[in-house]
């Protein structure tokens, strides 16, 4: 699975987080990285703390500028450390990854992630749509780059994994119309004999049972059973409880 959002660091200053990035990046099925204006790259130190994940680093893009990194990007979040007084639109890596799945469907949609010293700067994170603020001690809010990029990552494969679930498959099938019907008629007639639903005066009483059992998309079988149960308690009926007859589920 490869998870089509791009991650932009913007000028990096220790190759080392750059490999971690990449090392992150690759544990989660990311591998489109772009590096703006890094200090030092390609650098032997990447490449020792990418651990093996080289074709991240090797088919890295470097730009002088974040537009280069941005260009053809249609979605861009900027994550940043620090909640600013900039008003801008906050989202957890929860709420940020199925939108950048979204939306990378559609056009490249990037997380761009700041300086190991000062993060972004205003006028870089005027560039996203939205700021990422991954929630922190608020007295020490500020994670390793290469951290931030593994949850960030993390998040986008949860995200894509929920994405890609199959339907939970159906093991009986669902009751048919004309069984429900069925069930409703055993069921009002069981509730008049009982004295519980007087039919001069039924109300919605119907209605909301109805309403009741629909919701819960009743299957063929616990259909049956709940046919079972109301047999079973018909007064005077004979033989052994809870086994309906043939002529009973009918
Ligand atoms: N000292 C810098 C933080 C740099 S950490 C500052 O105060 O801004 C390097 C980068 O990692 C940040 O620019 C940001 O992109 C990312 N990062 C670190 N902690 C983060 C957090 N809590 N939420 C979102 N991104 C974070």
């Amino acid at each position: 699975m490869s998870i089509p959002v791009r991650i932009v660091l913007v000028g990096t200053t220790h190759p080392g987080n750059i490999g971690a990035a990449a090392r992150a990046m690759r544990t989660m099925g990311l591998d489109r990285l772009s590096l703006v204006a890094p200090r030092e790259f390609p650098s032997p130190e990447a490449t020792a703390r990418a651990a093996g994940a080289d074709d991240v680093l090797e088919s890295a893009r470097v730009c002088a500028t974040l537009d280069e990194a941005l260009a053809g990007c249609r979605f861009v979040i900027g994550a940043s450390a620090r909640l600013r007084a900039l008003p801008w639109p906050a989202v957890t890596p929860r709420e940020a990854a199925p939108r950048l799945l979204a939306e990378g469907a559609h056009g490249e949609a990037a997380v761009v992630f700041g300086r190991e010293s000062s993060g972004l700067t205003n006028e870089e994170l005027a560039r996203c749509h939205a700021l990422l603020h991954i929630p922190t001690n608020p007295e020490y809010s500020s994670l390793n780059l290469a951290m931030a990029v593994q949850v960030v990552a993390y998040e986008l494969r949860l995200a894509a994994l929920e994405e890609g679930a199959p339907e939970q498959e159906r093991i009986d099938p669902l009751a048919s119309a004309e069984e429900l019907e069925r069930f409703y008629e055993h069921l009002e007639r069981t509730l008049v004999a009982a004295g519980f639903l007087n039919p001069a005066n039924p109300r919605h009483l119907m209605l909301r049972l109805r309403r009741l059992f629909n919701r819960a998309l009743p299957e063929e079988n616990e259909v049956r059973i709940l046919r079972g149960v109301l047999s079973a308690l018909e007064p005077g009926r004979s033989g052994p409880p809870g086994k309906p007859t043939e002529e009973e589920l009918r």
